[in-house]
């Protein structure tokens, strides 16, 4: 039993009947033999079958049928159902085809190959509950399915008549991102499911835009570069020199197509890997000629001290940046601005008198001066180059700026545009043109970024542009309706988890709360009714390598609904069917159309643009369909602009790479939002106040255990990679700590309460806490499980408005 199972016992077991996992195999066996599973036997079973009659009539052989794993891992991955008695017995993956470079399998990680865990887990929510405790209690009782829902179809029109569409939010999640129909995300209006069809038909929501993995990179690239772009898994095979700025595929990008494997692809090509990191990563420990570890959030630092050497050694390509950049020296700005105030400027110190030269990174980033000059000499003399920029680092205060910095460095070295030679972005997946599930227009216009939807909750209409609003100059009513479907950022995924308590517990300020989910996950514990999802392997869907953003090839899969859904588990399309009944709505959501139809939609949009995909049924039994290769693209990000920058600008101001950026100019707060991006003191860092009490720097990296924080709960990966506190032998031994030992990790805004782990893999005056474990709060509020989030800080980036949640301050102590 791992510690998340075990803390279920003293959390909310009394309202969550435990059945035995014998009894429910059991169950299972039983309710698959009443189950329709049509056309989905790769050994030839025919439609209208069910698995077990199959099973049976074929002698209780095996039937083994294509589905896939999907969360927000950046792979979606074929998994192969092995079903006997209506009993999935076990999971294999893609070991069809060649496995070659241009058409690589498409094989599962340890997450997706525990997926039977999760299926079969003990815990799933097995009947729609309603809330009798205190929000955040996780007391429950059963209610039926129609008293579920007439509450909420009740619940919804009060609350709109009361305040408005704007007051409905549907919270960011992303445990079925990827799917093409159960989708929860609902950022854009091309990728959501049936809650976004059903909310936009009922007069739309309050909507959000960026996200918790890359708010800061996704507003950023835009700017910088008039859309988001980069270059192909594949490309890599072609660079002498990559750098991973602290980027860790091997752990995060497991995928068979993936990132991880590219990598190694392109080692045995013959490049060399450089990672910086200050953590020694499985990426490193697997893939890197060397490592350099930095301090946490001084990135811009080493950038800045890299740009300044190639500068100084006049290293640097000044016809690349004249053809494709804007603000790199004054010859170069944009009309109308002060010259003075261009990048090199700002390296040279000729504005803030503060050249910025190694010797002034060194202390700052805790290398060596002499590393900096060598990495920096390496990165313009052997091409073709890419950087590959992680996530983690823009995840932190003014994480807007190493966005930026980096393709200032690929820029300089003259990389950009060629095979090997990256624009200093992350890797782009070639596209899927699948068909969509319509979602239509939200009519409400108003939207928040995503990480303010507290401060929306509780000062939603004192909220405008100065917060990040956008569509109106004010939000008419704080949220008072939440969707929570197949998500953990109610509470958990969210910073500061007492601060979220308080405000969620409060049922005056939101006044409903619908939960949709497998588990009785922190977030749901804050439902006013609880819903029991299905498992993707008990329902119909399509996942995409569209979503799968770092695979090599383009990709769909058929997943197919392997086993009915246990006691009173029910899918999205379902649900949304019956509330749009009772809201006048169902002729509208369901155009008469079931399940069936709208993916047989989706596949012959796909036909229409691809003359080889495969019909409805063929998809089914085939399971995966990969593009051909000849229809990828050239995988070279920007490719057009970079052979022809006159004829194809880029989509900014000036139609090129946005060094200098007006539009940040004119914002006029040149020390949070500068117009050339720059090195900035984190708001809480070793210097600061919260330093000289917190001494140590916590960052929460992707650990190989989950996808955020599915599969948290999942024992086999807990004993793969236990949920531990990193920490190194130097911190470690100053305060008495040893290997194995429990820890109180603590600041102003919670402690958690774990086991240590000490390693020279963390560098000094860092404390890794693995990110997405679940909160779970003793008597006093103690997380004793590792939650990161209550530690983490809800302060906005001042541009973005995204998440800086890797920046913070903390203590350890032996407990
Ligand atoms: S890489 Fe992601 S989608 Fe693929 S099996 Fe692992 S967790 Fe699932």
């Amino acid at each position: 039993m791992c510690a998340a199972e075990k803390g279920r016992l003293h959390g909310n077991g009394k309202l969550n009947p435990v059945i035995s996992r014998r009894s429910f195999l059991k169950w299972s066996a039983i309710a698959g033999g009443s189950i329709a599973l049509t056309g989905c036997n790769l050994t030839g079973g025919a439609n209208s079958k069910t698995a077990t009659n199959l099973a049976r009539t074929s002698g209780e052989k095996e039937l083994i049928v294509p589905t896939s794993c999907i969360h927000n891992c950046g792979g979606r991955c074929l998994l192969k159902a092995h079903v006997k008695d209506g009993v999935i017995v076990r999971l294999s993956t893609d070991d069809q085809g060649p496995d070659t470079f241009e058409v690589p399998q498409v094989r599962a990680c340890q997450r997706g190959r525990s997926q039977l865990k999760r299926l079969y887990h003990p815990d799933r929510l097995k009947y729609p509950m309603k809330r009798v405790g205190e929000r955040g209690e996780g007391k429950f009782v059963r209610i039926s399915w129609d008293e579920a829902l007439d509450t909420i179809a009740q619940k919804m029109k009060e609350i709109k008549a009361r305040y408005g569409n704007e007051a409905f939010y549907y919270v960011y999640a992303s445990g079925t991102i990827g799917a093409t129909l159960y989708n929860c995300y609902a950022e854009f209006p091309t990728c959501g499911g049936p809650l976004q069809r059903l909310l936009n038909l009922f007069g739309g929501y309050l909507n959000y835009y960026g996200n918790y993995s890359a708010a800061q990179y996704y507003y950023v690239v835009p700017m910088m570069f008039g859309a988001l772009g980069g270059n192909s898994p594949k490309d890599l095979r072609h660079a002498r020199l990559i750098v991973l700025w602290g980027h860790n595929p091997v752990e995060t990008k497991l995928a068979g197509a993936g990132g991880a494997w590219y990598l190694q692809q392109a080692k045995k090509a013959g490049a060399k890997i450089i990672v910086i990191d200050p953590r020694y990563s499985d990426t490193v420990g697997s893939l890197a000629d060397e490592w350099i570890p930095i301090r946490p959030g001084t990135d811009m630092a080493l950038v800045s001290a890299i740009a300044y050497v190639l500068i100084e050694e006049g290293l640097y390509d000044q016809e690349f940046l004249n053809r494709y950049t804007v603000g790199f020296d004054e010859e170069h700005m944009p009309p109308g601005y002060p010259p003075q105030e261009c990048y090199k400027n700002y390296i040279l110190g000729k504005q803030d008198g503060q050249p910025k030269t190694p010797e002034w990174a060194e202390p700052i980033t805790r290398i060596p001066a002499n590393r900096i000059r060598q990495l920096a000499r390496e990165m313009a003399r052997i091409k073709p180059m890419t950087i590959l920029q992680g996530w983690g680092m823009q995840r932190r205060a003014y994480g807007e700026q190493i966005v930026r910095g980096i393709p200032v460095l690929a820029a300089m070295t003259g990389n950009g545009g060629k095979p090997g030679s990256g624009p200093g972005l992350d890797m782009i997946s070639p596209p899927m043109p699948m068909g969509v599930y319509p979602t239509g227009n939200n009519p409400v216009k108003a939207t928040i970024s995503f990480f303010t939807f507290t401060d929306a909750i509780i000062r939603g209409t004192e909220m405008g542009p100065q917060d990040g609003v956008v569509g109106v100059e004010r939000l008419s009513s704080n949220i008072k309706f939440i969707w929570n479907y197949a998500g953990n950022a109610l509470i958990n995924q969210h910073a500061n988890t007492k601060r979220t308590h308080e405000i969620l517990r409060d049922p005056n300020k939101v006044e409903f709360i619908v939960v949709h989910d497998l588990f009785m996950t922190p977030s749901a514990r804050y439902a006013d009714i609880l819903l029991p999802d299905t498992h993707h392997f008990e329902r119909n869907d399509i996942a995409t390598s569209t979503w799968a953003h770092i695979a090599g090839i383009g990709y769909a899969i058929f997943m197919n609904k392997v086993i009915e859904p246990p006691y009173e588990c029910r899918n999205m399309l379902d649900i949304c069917t019956e509330l749009a009944r009772r809201l006048g709505l169902e002729k509208e959501f369901t155009e008469g159309k079931s399940e069936e139809d709208w993916l047989r939609e989706m596949v012959n949009t796909a036909r229409q643009k691809l003359p080889d995909f495969p019909d409805y049924e063929a998809f089914k039994k085939m399971g995966i369909y990969k593009l051909s290769p000849d229809k990828e693209g050239t995988g070279i990000g920007f490719i057009d602009f970079y052979r022809d920058p006159e004829h194809h600008p880029l989509d900014t101001p000036s139609g090129k790479i946005q060094i200098f950026d007006p539009r940040m100019y004119d914002k006029g707060n040149p020390k949070e939002i500068p117009a050339v991006p720059k090195y900035i003191e984190e708001w809480e860092s070793p210097w600061s106040q919260e330093g000289q009490k917190y001494p140590l720097q916590a960052i929460g990296h992707h650990y190989k255990h989950r996808v955020h924080s599915t599969f948290d709960n999942i024992s086999w990966l807990e004993e793969a990679a236990p949920q531990v506190a990193f920490l190194n032998p130097l911190d470690a031994g100053a305060r008495g700590i040893k290997d194995g030992d429990m820890v109180r990790i603590f600041n102003d805004r919670g402690e958690i309460i774990m086991p240590c782990r000490v390693t020279p893999r963390i560098m000094p005056g860092v404390v890794d806490i693995p990110q997405g474990a679940w909160f779970m709060p003793d008597v006093r509020g103690t997380d004793r499980r590792g939650c990161i989030n209550t530690l983490t800080s809800h302060r906005v980036n001042p541009l973005a408005f995204g998440n800086a949640q890797n920046t913070i301050q903390v203590q350890v102590e032996k407990a």
